[in-house]
């Protein structure tokens, strides 16, 4: 059996994949990935956050991106029964990035799986890992190619970056289920030809559609707009039909949408996506550390994924070659404590968008400015900024400021 040796296995050429690779090769180190399909390959999750920039630009690949000219994006802008609350990151709290990029997930990880490759970093495409046996922190991976062919690599060092994969703690029995109710996502690509009858394209829209049930409008440069549903399982159960006549049912159901996306050409057949949301309680070992989608995935309704991808793998890669160098890490708080940082400020959001605590800040009439900034960091990604009392007490503070708004607009107001 052929038999290679690198510094630094990288599992997956997905976003953590390759900004991880980045990072190992800029230091000296040999870094090789290994990717299970051929690329270019359709993924889910086009909604980037500004804080992903930040990572994009330390792995090397900011120059690559823009020259693909996809769609600007400065902003969210959330919609509730022709209410509108806007987002621009322009206003955010944090000094950060102010934009980043609506992608076509097919065109953008190959943008940056060519650039890593031009950077030197070999990408065996459609090989897949099967095994893994670790010897202290040195590891021994078994992959197969697309003819069915297995090799061995060796490795000081593996970035698992497999995604919904989980390569590592599928293998190794790390995975926990999430605490976060199973949900399932319906969507497709259409042909955005009345997009002028909304204020877009240069951000997202998020529509609330019913009580725990909302969609994205995600536009792209091309004038192809992505669209989707999120919603409870037994919501979707309602609608009879392929998933074309589901979601042509849904469209027809939602004012917000009805007009603009009556028949309008589907780029491929709906497509569904369920359960999600998947956890492990150890996101480093002897001789591993996990980043991206395989250390914890929560929702897609604030476009974390991407950026909890990117920046796990910034800070794991500077690791990873800190530790080849002999430095002893402390993973728990040099990683995973910085990571569950941000997963869980997002995390307390998404339970307040789906338990309507958000909806109550988002469309209320009259709106604190500074702490609108201050959600907006949030939104943008920077979660680590404990500086932002929003992101500081994000387990509390936002049910604290619903419950003023209720008071503020039910309760002092009202004469009885
Ligand atoms: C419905 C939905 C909507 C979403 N919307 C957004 C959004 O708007 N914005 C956002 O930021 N995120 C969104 N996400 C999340 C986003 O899809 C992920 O967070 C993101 O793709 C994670 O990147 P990654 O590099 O960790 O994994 P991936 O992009 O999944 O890459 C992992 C790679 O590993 C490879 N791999 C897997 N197993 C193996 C193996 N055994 N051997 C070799 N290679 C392997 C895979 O082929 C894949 O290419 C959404 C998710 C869902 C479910």
């Amino acid at each position: 059996m052929k038999i290679e040796n690198t510094d630094v296995l990288v599992i997956g050429a997905g976003p953590a994949g390759t900004v991880a690779a980045s990072i190992v090769n800029k230091s000296g180190y040999s870094v090789r990935i290994v990717e299970k399909m051929k690329f270019p390959r359709f993924v889910i999750g086009e909604s980037l956050l500004p804080r992903c920039m930040e990572a994009l630009e330390e792995a090397g690949f900011l120059e690559a991106v823009k020259e693909k000219k996809f769609q600007e994006k400065g902003g969210a802008k959330f919609v509730k029964n022709g209410k509108i609350c806007d987002y621009r990151f322009a206003d955010q709290f944090t000094n950060g990035w102010q934009w980043t990029w609506q992608v076509t997930r097919a065109d953008f990880d190959k943008t940056l799986a060519d650039t890593v490759e031009k950077m030197g970093v070999p990408i065996d495409y459609e090989t897949t890992v099967t095994a893994i046996e670790f010897h202290g922190s040195d590891s021994v991976t078994t992959v197969v190619d697309k003819n069915g062919i297995a090799s061995q690599i060796k490795a000081k060092f593996i970035i698992d970056g497999s995604g919904y994969g989980r390569v590592i703690p599928k293998l190794f029995n790390l995975d926990k289920p999430s605490n976060l109710p199973p949900r399932k996502a319906l969507f497709t690509h259409t042909v955005d030809l009345r997009r002028e009858m909304a204020d877009e394209p240069n951000r997202i829209t998020i529509v609330v559609h019913k009580p725990a049930v909302w969609i994205w409008i995600i536009p792209f440069s091309t004038g192809v707009t992505s669209l989707g549903f999120v919603g409870d399982p037994a919501f979707f159960a309602t609608y009879p039909g392929n998933t074309e006549e589901q979601l042509r049912a849904l469209i027809n159901d939602e004012p917000y949408l009805k007009e603009r996306f009556k028949n309008i050409e589907f780029l491929f057949e709906p497509r569904v996506l369920e359960s999600w949301s998947s956890t492990t309680d150890r996101f480093y070992g002897d001789g591993f550390v996990l980043t991206g989608n395989v250390t914890e995935f929560l929702d897609p309704v604030f476009s974390s994924g991407v950026t909890l991808a990117t920046v796990s793998s910034q800070i794991a890669g500077k690791l990873v070659v800190e530790k080849l160098k002999g430095r002893s890490i402390d993973w728990e708080n040099e990683y995973m404590k910085i990571m569950m940082q941000g997963v869980d400020t997002f995390r307390s959001y998404v339970m307040a968008w789906y338990e309507g605590t958000l909806d109550t800040i988002f469309f209320a009439d009259e709106q604190d400015l500074e702490i609108k900034s201050q959600i907006c960091s949030v939104l943008a990604g920077y979660v680590w900024d404990l500086d932002n009392p929003y992101v500081k007490n994000h387990k509390t503070g936002l049910q604290r400021l619903a419950s003023m708004i209720y008071y503020r607009d039910n309760i002092a107001t009202d004469p009885t």
